[in-house]
């Protein structure tokens, strides 16, 4: 890889030896590769962190490219690495929910989805407790596999061999530990801890963040699962803004929601009696570059609030499209039916 740095800058390259690059990999991206990524939203990104690991906001927007990188899974590579490298989000959708789309059964479908995004961690037995006694889950199937809580996002508690973890308050996905700090693989989701002491041999969370969250409480390891993270990050984490999207629903105006409609061209369809329907589409991605390169089916595009700067740069290149955040989407369709407009 060294090698193809360099000869792609050539003599300017800073890049003499292996060891260069490793660490020009601690270091933001713009100061390895200035061309490629002035003025962009990676410029600021840096790969490794202290340990060599891949850092959260690499794995972030890896996430939305690398899968660009392999041939399918004709690729040796895909047989070990993670599936978030060389699946892309509807490749992650497709090898979920195939057996439940064949079916054709829409409420076992949105069932089945919704409890992945509300819960993608928890201890085994209440999952499968919540998932078959939980009216709000009626009809769900366990279309995805919950695996041990990883290694990197537990902590060795003082007694013997007893571990914790702590679900983000955003998602309720295990958050990373490291060391003393805690925090949520997703950074939107700005859920920032620190281990401050012992209660009774549970380790006690300290919020470091200024958001508006509330402190979660320690669960044991033992006995304890959470989604692999393609599933997470490709179906609880974009799924959180469409569960919101949901609360539009309203007897009194008529507003019907329905999420992932099965033939699943769009994220969801909203209508109201005199009203054309809505079609919506969430996008929650790192880079509007990957929304505009490909995009949406869907009329409405709607982003989570924390990407609401993306909105004129889209609106730009997607004219024929209107950009919105989820809560200004559901303020507009809630006045325009109240009022009785037409369409
Ligand atoms: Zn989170």
């Amino acid at each position: 890889m060294a090698g193809v740095i360099m000869h792609v800058q050539g003599a300017k390259s800073q890049i003499r030896t292996p060891m260069d690059l490793v660490a020009a990999l601690r270091r933001p991206i713009v100061e390895l590769l200035p061309e490629v990524s002035e003025g962009g939203v990676l410029g600021s990104l840096v790969l490794l962190d202290e340990a060599d690991g891949l850092t959260d906001s690499a794995l972030e927007v890896a996430a939305d490219y690398t899968f660009a990188l392999f041939d399918r899974e004709a690729d040796p590579a895909t047989s070990w690495l993670p599936k978030w490298a060389w699946q892309r989000d509807e490749q992650v959708e497709r090898a979920v929910f195939q057996a439940t789309v064949q079916t054709g059964d829409q409420k076992v479908y949105t069932a089945s989805r919704l409890f992945l995004i509300e819960h993608p961690a928890g201890f085994s037995r209440d999952l499968i407790d919540e998932r078959n006694t939980n009216p709000r889950y009626a009809g769900a199937k366990a279309v995805a596999e919950y695996v041990d809580i990883p290694r990197d996002r537990s902590h060795r508690g003082s007694a013997d061999g007893d571990s914790w973890w702590w679900p983000c308050p955003a998602c309720r996905w295990p958050m990373r530990v490291k060391e003393r700090s805690v925090f949520c693989s997703y950074s939107p989701h700005e859920a920032r801890f620190e281990i401050k002491g012992y209660d009774l041999g549970q380790p006690q969370l300290r919020k470091v963040s200024t958001v508006r969250l509330r402190t979660p409480k320690a669960l044991p390891v033992t006995g304890a699962g959470c989604l692999d993270p393609a599933v997470w990050r490709f179906i609880t984490v974009p799924g959180l803004p469409e569960v919101v999207l949901q609360q539009l629903e309203s007897e009194e105006l008529g507003i019907r929601v329905t999420p992932w409609p099965i033939m699943d061209t769009f994220d969801a369809l909203v209508t109201a009696p005199g009203f054309a329907p809505w079609t919506v589409d969430v996008k929650d991605h790192v880079d509007a570059r990957r929304i505009i390169d490909e995009p949406p089916a869907a009329r409405h595009v709607l982003v989570p609030k924390y990407r609401r700067n993306q909105i004129p740069q889209l609106s730009r290149a997607l004219p024929d499209k209107t950009f919105w955040t989820v809560e200004s989407f559901m303020k507009h369709v809630r006045t325009v039916v109240g009022r009785g407009d037409a369409q």
